[in-house]
């Protein structure tokens, strides 16, 4: 094969062989990229799902300026510093009172990992060592070698199966089969008593947009909690809004063991991600015995810079136009998302708070492959940032994105597909 000029950027989830040029972005300004060569590119998935009030955010970019003046970055074991108290006890204000400790960390795979050991080192501290995590099937919860463990095995990690520990996978709740949700969830926590079930709540993301309703939710978490199961939500993509509540939990009115955000935490500006967890979890980790420590941090740990990006989104989530701002994201997305409910090109159209997803049909896998790039090239050329997961395309925009935008976004799918069929 004629090798071309290679980058020696090696890109996230990208076949250089297939995509040779990468899209050069100069600037963000709210829903917007702005190309080296002036192109406006409609951010429709909201730079992978982190940015949420918009990109270069005043109130956020002048909080990072302020900060690094200040105080850049400093070893957090030992010491702390006013952003990360002044967030974590806004973060406390935010959740159920059962969460009573964040633990800082810097992106959500991280945040999922220290769920899992804050899991296992909770029961081992007890004295009854468990040893097994029940998870739903088709999650995603990142990409390193815990995370992937406890996500979906497919293409993206055969590689490193072998190496994957093994977990209890609870079918997903398609419409019709909640039940059987419910049944094997139950059975799993009598018969393999593991830690803990980590869940994505409302919406699975990675997996496929996939969404269940709030009861279905509500009903898992009493199942764990009633056979002293730890519940841990991964609200990393859920979280900020995206569901149409500030957190997705908040609408079944639960009150997880252990909480991961990420993404949208900082506004979408800066990597930080944190775990929460309840007293309990906390308890078991005190002690005047060293062995009983939580070993676990990252270099950057409650970077200052960044906490004090997500203090400045804490700030605005405080602002009732922020909620406001949601419910009108929600709408404008529903209403243009609406005429493909009847459209036969498409299959379960569906819509939660401010994401949309959309099935396309097509009849085998080859197909699929093959409209994907299709797609993707269609999408690039009209300078409007989608990115389908398989069949499914969908929408996360910026809360800033406006009607018009969002119609601009759903014109450029209809006419996609119309391309690629
Ligand atoms: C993106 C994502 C992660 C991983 O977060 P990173 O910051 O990319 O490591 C974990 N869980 C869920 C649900 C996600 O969507």
């Amino acid at each position: 094969m004629m090798r071309k000029a290679v980058s020696p950027i090696w890109h996230p989830f990208t076949q250089h062989a297939l995509q040779p040029e990468m899209t050069p972005v100069a600037r963000g300004d709210g829903a917007y990229l702005i190309t080296r060569d002036g192109r406006r590119i409609i951010d429709a998935i909201a730079s992978w799902w982190v940015v949420t009030h918009g990109h270069c955010h005043p109130p956020i970019v002048h909080a990072i300026q302020e900060q690094a003046g200040q105080l850049d970055q400093v070893i957090f074991a030992g010491h702390t510093h006013e952003p990360a108290e002044q967030l974590a006890a806004g973060l406390l204000d935010l959740v159920p009172p059962t969460l009573a400790h964040v633990f800082f960390s810097d992106s959500g795979a991280t945040s999922v990992e220290v769920a899992l050991k804050m899991a296992l080192g909770y029961f081992r501290n007890i004295g009854e060592p468990r040893t097994r995590i029940a998870v739903m099937q088709h999650s995603y919860h990142g990409d390193t070698i815990g995370t992937m463990s406890v996500g979906a095995r497919g293409v993206f990690n055969a590689a490193y199966e072998p190496l994957l520990f093994d977990v209890a996978v609870v079918p997903f709740p398609a419409e019709g089969f909640e039940q059987a949700t419910l049944d094997a969830l139950a059975a799993i926590c009598e018969r393999d008593r593991p830690a803990a079930f980590i869940v994505e709540p409302l919406v699975l993301g990675a997996g496929g947009m996939l969404m269940y309703p709030v009861a279905l939710l509500r009903e898992m978490h009493r199942i764990c909690k009633a056979s002293g199961v730890l519940f841990i939500a991964d609200e990393v993509m859920t979280g900020w809004g995206r569901t149409g509540t500030l957190f997705a939990c908040e609408q079944a009115g639960i009150a997880p063991d252990i909480a991961c955000y990420a993404k949208g935490l900082t506004g979408g500006a800066m990597p930080l991600a944190v775990t929460l967890c309840s007293a309990d979890i906390f308890e078991a980790h005190y002690s005047t015995d060293r062995r009983r420590t939580f070993f676990h941090s990252s270099s950057y740990t409650a970077n200052p810079i960044a906490c004090a990006a997500a203090c400045a989104n804490l700030a605005l989530w405080r602002q009732p136009e922020t909620h406001a701002r949601i419910s009108a994201v929600a709408a404008a997305q529903e209403r243009s998302v609406a005429r493909f409910r009847e459209d036969e090109r498409f299959s379960d159209v569906r819509r939660c708070g401010t994401i949309t997803a959309l099935d396309l049909h097509a009849d085998d896998e080859g197909y699929l492959a093959d409209i994907g790039p299709k797609l993707q090239a269609f999408f690039r050329d009209s300078d409007v940032l989608l990115r389908p997961l398989g069949h499914t395309i969908y929408v996360m925009p910026p809360y800033c994105v406006t009607a018009a935008d969002l119609e601009a976004i759903y014109a450029t799918i209809d006419a996609a597909v119309d391309h690629v069929i």
